[in-house]
């Protein structure tokens, strides 16, 4: 099947279009036309090399919501018309311990990413969502709940089910204290979502201007992470705090905002970070860890729950060919607060 889409030749250049096959169905096979695609920070990670890990050309996205337009032989959960969603993986080997546990991020044999990774049968580079049609094995497809705004649910594919795990993983509930760093795409689902669990909620930030969209997004606090006295005053305070932060930084301003036994989980920067200090976690018994989007089960739990509670995350509608625009605002922090292509433009852009 043809289609087309963008994607970056080299880790220098802008996206630009790109006509491509999609392969033909397999028995297990489900084709989707993709109405809308969220701009993840890896995204632009994944365009730019910043991982030494992409295979160019790269069409990146990884928030996928479509419709079904075909089916393979053997595929039971899907029809032609049902609106689907895919997310950052799309095969993993299923047959080891963390497959069986649904926890096929952490495939022991390694998950196929929905961009930039070989195809476990044919060998191919995978293409992702910046595109009109993809198709993806059953397995690792999600059913959109009826009642979620389609528009608006892309970003949960990955910035909601990367905040979700670990909210669900460390046991956040009613009382819970949490904080969230960096408030992005991933942080602001963060904080719905820690909101929705019934926690008490802190956004850290860099910008003393996001606090008035802090509490409106149900945040009960917010701290500057440069103001020196108000961090020294929230010491030993959290239970759990997730770091979305995309670049390499320094964890020593973080940690002894933990209270005992607590954590700081890690989701944004991969690589070595600054110089932390290791006192506090020696003395206060804190923890320093990392957590990888979500299980396929898991994410459905939370299409579930979003569709629920009401969860959505902010989104700015672009076009196609603003992604370029897109990428070097979101690079500045610019996005409040997660960016959604309306593939429909993709064709009007040709
Ligand atoms: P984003 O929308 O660009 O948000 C990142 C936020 O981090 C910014 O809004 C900003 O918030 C803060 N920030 C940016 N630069 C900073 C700096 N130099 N120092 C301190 N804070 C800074 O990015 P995103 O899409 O949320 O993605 C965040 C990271 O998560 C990316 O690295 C992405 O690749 C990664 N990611 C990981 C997983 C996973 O499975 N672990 C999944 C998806 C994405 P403030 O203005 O509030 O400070
Ligand atoms: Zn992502």
């Amino acid at each position: 099947m043809k289609t087309i889409g963008y994607a970056a030749q080299t880790a220098q250049s802008r996206l630009t279009p790109l006509s491509f096959e999609r392969r033909a169905l397999r028995d297990n096979d489900v084709a989707i036309e993709i109405l809308y695609c969220g701009v993840c920070h890896s995204d632009l990670h994944m365009a730019r090399n910043d991982w030494n890990a992409s295979t160019y050309p790269v069409v990146p996205g990884h928030e996928i919501v479509g419709k079904v337009t075909a089916i393979g032989a053997e595929v039971s959960q899907y029809q032609v018309g049902d609106h689907v969603a895919v997310g950052c993986m799309v095969d993993s080997c299923q047959d080891c311990d963390s497959c069986y546990n649904g926890e096929e991020q952490y495939c022991r044999n390694g998950f196929t990413l929905t961009y930039g990774s070989p195809d476990r049968i044919d060998g191919s580079i995978t293409h992702g969502g910046y595109s009109k049609h993809i198709v993806v094995r059953e397995e690792f497809v999600l059913k959109v709940p009826e009642t979620l705004d389609l528009a608006r649910a892309a970003p949960l594919l990955c910035a909601g089910i990367t905040t979700y795990s670990p909210l669900r993983h460390w046991g956040v509930g009613p009382g819970s204290r949490v904080g969230v760093i960096g408030m992005g795409g991933l942080g602001h689902m963060a904080v719905k979502l820690a909101v929705a669990l019934g926690a008490h909620v802190t956004v850290i930030s860099t910008s003393a201007s996001k606090q008035a969209d802090a509490m409106s997004l149900g945040a009960d606090a917010f701290l500057v992470s440069k103001d020196a006295q108000a961090m020294t005053e929230a010491q030993s305070s959290f239970d759990l705090i997730i770091d979305t932060v995309p670049v390499k930084h320094d964890l020593t301003p973080y940690v002894p905002l933990l209270d005992l036994d607590a954590s700081l989980v890690l989701v944004g920067q991969l690589g070595p970070v600054d110089g932390t200090d290791t006192s506090p976690l020696v003395f206060g018994r804190r923890h320093i860890s990392g957590s990888l989007i979500g299980g396929i089960a898991e994410t459905q739990e939370m299409l579930d729950f979003c569709a629920r509670m009401n969860v959505l995350p902010e989104c700015e509608m672009i076009r196609m060919d603003q992604i370029n625009e897109a990428f070097a605002r979101m690079e500045r922090s610019d996005v409040r607060y997660r960016f959604v292509i309306d593939m429909a433009s993709l064709q009007a852009s040709q």
